[in-house]
């Protein structure tokens, strides 16, 4: 992207809102309205926080105007896709969308291997990280969403699912994410390449919260994997918490260690609720 946002050294949060198949083209700019120039513009940074919200595909490009016509480059408020398709290029693929065309429409991130595209569409963590690789060859930040199933958290299975996915899903850009360019030797700075969502499936909707310590222990697991398989990366990449995040238990779930932000389903529909999670 053309202005990276700055990595953990200066520790910011990153705010997401997933709006699945929710909103119509007016919902979505009244939407941009009700948040206000000053708020996009001012708060999110006074309290470092970066918000992305992840529209339908349609609204993409309407709510990218209009944002440019709020606050004109600003990037602490930007755009991500929910999904994108595994195959390289454009063509004969009814139905899909190339991340190509997410970033086409405005987007800077895209969700992948979100829970509801795993159970409801069978994505196996192979098509997963094929969705990565265009995500990243389309200059997109992929969002890798991970997370256990209420019956493997029971059998003490966390950590073998998500070690499990976020190896194999990383797998096709590990190249890319171990890649010092000039700039980041120079610097000292690794740039962000791509931020892991931990939604554990059982909390997705539910009102069911892990509690502070098992989201600490699962995000800490994320993060020394994440330091075997690409080092250079490791201290930097956001791990974001998912599930069941309300106004009033985010500034609990975040202060939790090891946890970069929060990806929001229906809470962050409304434009109040997201504006007091931003501000959690
Ligand atoms: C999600 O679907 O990514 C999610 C976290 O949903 P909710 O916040 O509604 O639990």
């Amino acid at each position: 992207m053309d202005q990276m946002p700055p990595t953990r050294t200066t520790k910011p949060k990153f705010i997401i809102g997933n709006w699945k198949m929710n909103g119509m083209l007016e919902d979505g700019i009244k939407f941009l309205d009700f948040l206000s120039e000053d708020w996009l513009r001012h708060t999110l940074m006074r309290h470092q926080r970066y918000a992305i919200i992840c529209p339908p595909a349609h609204l993409l490009y309407p709510l990218a105007e209009e944002m440019r016509r709020l606050i004109g480059r600003e990037r602490n408020f930007m755009l991500g896709g929910q999904d994108c398709s595994a195959e390289a290029g454009m063509g004969a693929f009814t139905g899909e969308i190339a991340a190509l065309m997410l970033r086409d429409a405005g987007a800077h991130f895209c969700l992948v291997g979100h829970s509801e595209r795993r159970t409801r569409h069978n994505e196996t963590n192979e098509l997963v990280a094929a969705k990565a690789a265009r995500a990243v060859e389309a200059g997109l930040i992929p969002i890798i969403c991970l997370g256990e199933t209420r019956l493997e958290r029971e059998a003490g299975e966390t950590n073998a699912v998500v070690g499990r996915q976020l190896r194999q899903s990383l797998a096709l850009i590990l190249p890319f994410l171990n890649q010092v360019n000039e700039e980041e030797a120079k610097t000292a700075t690794p740039h962000l390449k791509a931020m892991i969502a931990y939604e554990p499936v059982w909390a997705i909707g539910t009102g069911l919260v892990p509690s502070p310590q098992d989201i600490a222990a699962t995000h800490g697991f994320i993060r020394s994997t994440l330091g075997e398989l690409c080092a250079a990366q490791a201290g930097v990449m956001p791990i974001l918490y998912g599930g069941s995040v309300k106004p009033d238990n985010a500034s609990a779930i975040l202060a939790v260690d090891d946890v970069d932000g929060l990806l929001v389903g229906g809470a962050s529909l409304n434009a109040a609720s997201f504006r007091a999670l931003c501000g959690a």
